[in-house]
């Protein structure tokens, strides 16, 4: 039988995961959020001093990938050949680096291989940079979600200070906007409104409001 997917795709901190694993508890459905994957293997490169130009060794990398990624207690893990590596995917070298080897052509060939085996294992909300357009460009429910720049460095800011109490804002402002920038410059599957997506801007809305409007749209859909 085929599996549902929803996608959402969207710019950094525009709320994706906290909606895409809401709305995923509430239709009984799996949550994926694949930036974890590059995350995972942006933190083993830089764990093994791989470095950022030996691309044959940053692809060995993800080949040779193992994951496994669960819900546990309100937010997901992810494991690595059994190892748990969900603390170190925000450290800030992975986050400065991730979008570099996230560019890479063969890097994105084989983590659409992961991404799919996983949409097709069960009913799965994903979200992630491309995913409406290049993972499932077929999923019957799409949606890009964003916020004003303001709000989205906001959001950063108010997360990355619990851990870091150095972080200024204008830091957060800075690197997040370097990071949008280079995901929607990429030449391989930048970030983009995919084809049929419910565009939502959650910049006035909860992650609950959020989810209701996401849930309307769905709804819609099946009666049509
Ligand atoms: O969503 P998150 O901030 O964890 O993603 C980290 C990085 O992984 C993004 O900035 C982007 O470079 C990359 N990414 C991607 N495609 C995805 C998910 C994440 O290129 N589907």
């Amino acid at each position: 039988m085929e599996t549902d997917v929803i996608t959402i795709d969207g710019p950094t901190s525009s709320g994706k995961n906290s909606v895409g694993f809401l709305l995923a508890k509430k239709l009984g459905y799996q949550y994926i959020d694949t930036g974890m994957i590059y995350r995972a293997g942006a933190y083993l490169i830089l764990q093994n001093n791989i470095s950022l130009d030996n691309k044959e060794d940053i692809v060995n990398t993800f080949k040779s990938l193992r994951l496994e990624i669960k819900s546990d207690n309100g937010s997901l893990r992810i494991y690595n050949n059994g190892r748990d590596l969900t603390d170190k995917l925000h450290l800030s070298e992975v986050t400065e680096n991730v979008s570099i080897v996230a560019a890479i052509k063969e890097v994105r060939e084989v983590t659409k291989v992961i991404q799919r085996k996983l949409g097709e294992s069960k009913n799965t909300v994903m979200t992630g940079r491309d995913i409406g357009s290049e993972i499932f460009p077929n999923a019957k429910h799409k949606f890009f979600l964003t916020a004003s720049a303001e709000i989205r460095v906001k959001r950063r800011f108010k997360q990355l200070i619990k851990v870091d109490p150095a972080i200024t804002y204008e830091m957060v402002y800075k690197s997040m906007l370097e990071r949008d920038e280079k995901d929607s410059t990429r030449e391989v599957s930048p970030l983009r409104i995919p084809k049929g997506a419910v565009v939502i801007d959650n910049s006035n809305l909860n992650v609950e409001q959020t989810v209701e409007e996401m849930l309307k749209h769905i709804q819609q859909k099946l009666f049509i």
